[in-house]
């Protein structure tokens, strides 16, 4: 029964090795506090660390373990540490991991519903639950026109967005000729660089993309993206695309929705809205103001796996108008013909995204939803933009600092009242320490510090311990 076939691995061999490793892993939790947060190593340091050649005999699964702690751990920046306060969280939980582990045991391939009905009627059960956490408004669920997937990250679906503005902007034509350059898309000067990026793939050219100016709060002006849609109808050009942050990346500004979405209307524009990280806050009641005004939007995405306990990857991606999108990716070779598909009882989620495979990634989310349930996510979304607040409120309390932008949610954004250069010495001597982990962004032409809280492990102790550290580093710049 357990009979060794050429090289695999016994079921026996697996359940024991697979035991350990989920020890390992719960060792690694214990003990993350005790690793610097950023790794420390140099550049080529860990493949000058690696054999040149692989291996030509298969090795023990013991080895190759061991060398995880011996060769892979030096080179790990410990984004799960309760003390990373860098870029945004990346945050994963027990529930999303042991999910991740069946979804990588049952290796379902789900690009089509007949490929594994559970995979695509999860994923849209469980899309259409998070619409109503988030009080999406109804035309984004599944029994209406439009629907939720899953995507890999907010820069897919900020494409897959594009591409079906794109499209419904020339009737569909665009996929048959090309472009002819005369498209244009929109988007603050504070947007993700996944739009320009978008703009690039989908073949609309970066001089079409129009970077709208922001007000003292890092805003969009709605104004001034009128008058630009105005200016370039003028010219001849084609706007086709709006998309506005909730929650930018940079200082966590909150475009303008509804004026947008009003212009967006009335202009018959697309009308995107990324809330890659900040979306989560909109479980809480008393935030789910940050996305007042996506009723007037065409797509909306967040990422659970940024704030939301999931690991990566796990986008959500919500359109108003699923035929348009279908329309604009659906490709249907022979051998992908099937009668579950062709009965149109079923949604094959190949065509709602540019990959044609798909992972069963519904299954961590849905262990997620229901492990903390609504009242466990709402509760440790609110200690973080609680720690966030403290944090600020701190920042504002010392003479030597100041806040560089508001602080709505769990991003803060300070400065060393000094140069740019000792505020880029503060930071990089943070790093270093190990203690903690923070990043930079450039805030009306100041080198600004950036602190975010969100990882799960991330308690009320790290947050005083990483200010500390900031207060006792900043003496001696
Ligand atoms: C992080 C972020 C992105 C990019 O997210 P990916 O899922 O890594 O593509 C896009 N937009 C905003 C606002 C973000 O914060």
């Amino acid at each position: 029964m357990d009979k060794k076939i050429g090289f695999h691995m016994t079921v026996e061999e697996f359940r024991q090795q697979g035991r350990k490793v989920v020890d390992w892993i719960a060792d690694y939790y214990q003990n993350i506090e005790s690793f610097p947060v950023l790794s420390q190593v140099q550049p080529g340091q860990i493949r000058a660390s690696l054999p040149t050649e692989p291996p030509f005999k298969g090795e023990s699964f013991e080895a190759i373990l061991q060398d995880v702690n011996r060769l892979i751990l030096p080179g790990i920046t410990h984004w799960q540490s309760p003390k990373f306060f860098a870029f945004f969280p990346a945050n994963t939980s027990g529930p999303s991991i042991l999910g991740e582990l069946l979804s990588a045991g049952l290796g379902v391939q789900g690009m089509l519903w007949a490929t594994s009905p559970a995979c695509t009627e999860l994923e849209t059960h469980v899309l259409d639950w998070l619409a109503g956490m988030l009080v999406l408004p109804d035309k984004f669920k599944s029994n209406s026109r439009g629907g939720g997937v899953i995507q890999d990250s907010a820069s897919s679906a900020s494409l897959t967005a594009l591409l079906a503005a794109r499209e419904r902007a020339t009737a569909f034509q665009t996929n048959q000729q090309g472009s002819d350059g005369r498209l244009v898309a929109y988007t603050s000067t504070q947007a993700h660089s996944s739009i320009e990026k978008a703009v690039k793939i989908a073949g609309l050219g970066v001089k079409n993309l129009r970077l709208i100016e922001v007000d003292d709060r890092f805003a969009m002006q709605p104004e001034a993206l009128a008058r630009q849609i105005r200016l370039d109808r003028q010219t001849g050009l084609i706007p086709c695309f709006v998309s506005a942050t909730a929650g930018t990346t940079s200082s966590n500004a909150l475009d303008p929705l509804p004026e947008i979405g009003r212009i967006c209307r009335q202009e018959e524009l697309w009308f995107h809205v990324d809330g890659a990280m900040s979306g989560t806050a909109a479980l809480c009641p008393e935030y789910r103001y940050i996305l007042e005004g996506l009723e007037l939007a065409d797509s909306f995405c967040f990422n659970p796996h940024k704030w939301m306990f999931t690991n990566f990857d796990c986008d959500c991606f919500y359109v108003a108008d699923r035929e348009t999108l279908i329309h604009t990716l659906s490709i249907l070779p022979e051998y992908l013909r099937n009668k579950a598909s062709e009965s149109g009882a079923v949604l094959d989620y190949r065509d709602w995204h540019i990959p044609l495979g798909r992972r069963f990634r519904s299954l961590k989310l849905w262990f997620v939803l229901r492990y903390y349930g609504i009242e466990g996510l709402q509760y440790h979304v609110r200690q973080h933009i609680k720690l966030a607040q403290t944090f600020a409120g701190w920042i504002q309390e010392d003479a030597r600092f100041e806040l560089a932008a508001p602080a709505p949610l769990n991003l803060v954004c300070f400065r060393y009242k000094g140069s740019d250069e000792q505020n880029q010495k503060l930071l990089e001597r943070l790093n270093q320490s190990g203690d903690l982990y923070l990043t930079h962004t450039i805030l009306k032409g100041g080198f600004t510090l950036r602190f975010c809280v969100g990882q799960t492990l991330t308690e009320e102790r790290h947050v005083v311990q990483a200010w500390q550290k900031i207060q006792e580093t900043a003496v001696s710049l």
